[in-house]
């Protein structure tokens, strides 16, 4: 049986960001007993708790056999596959990929917490989210997300 998740993609060094983001979207349909339902838009964020340039952020819903510690080695082989170091906490990054929902699981392990616990305060998270899932407006628990600058910069070229 396969389970509905959303996984947030987020880039803000190595150039060509958008090429990045699209090359991640593809590895992430391509992994096994996975099919891609919903791409958003790349959205341009401001950097939040973390340095450097503007982030390009984006969304995308899965439907997926794995289960979830499998698919989060899956993020975090694909994260590694572009390079990404992590020399201190919220270092610029070139990929970052988190998983925001698996199904209607909630875990609270050492290696991986669901929902994604940042996920409801996050403009860059959640503009890209509701962008394909409307239905999951009440995940939304901090109004200040509204006033986090980001826009939408355009589509991902699948
Ligand atoms: P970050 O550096 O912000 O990408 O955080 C990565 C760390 O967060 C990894 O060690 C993961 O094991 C842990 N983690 C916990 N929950 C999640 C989640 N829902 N999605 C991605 N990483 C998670």
């Amino acid at each position: 049986m396969s389970s509905r998740t959303y996984v947030g993609l987020g880039a803000n060094l190595g150039g060509d960001l958008l090429a990045t983001l699209t090359q991640a979207v593809r590895a992430l349909s391509a992994l096994p007993g996975t099919r891609l339902v919903a791409v958003s838009s790349a959205w341009r964020s401001a950097p939040l708790d973390a340095s450097g340039p503007d982030f390009l952020n984006a969304v995308v819903g899965l439907d997926t056999t794995l289960p979830p510690i499998e698919l989060l080695d899956a993020l975090q082989a694909i994260e590694q596959a572009h390079g990404r170091e992590r020399p201190y906490r919220n270092a610029p990054r070139t990929l970052d990929l988190d998983l925001l929902l698996y199904g209607d699981a909630v875990l609270g392990t050492p290696r991986l917490t669901l929902p994604h616990p940042r996920l409801g305060e996050r403009a860059f998270v959640l503009r890209p989210l509701l962008e394909i899932a409307p239905e999951l407006a009440p995940l939304a628990t901090c109004r200040g997300w509204q006033a986090q600058r980001i826009e939408r910069s355009g589509p991902i070229p699948i």
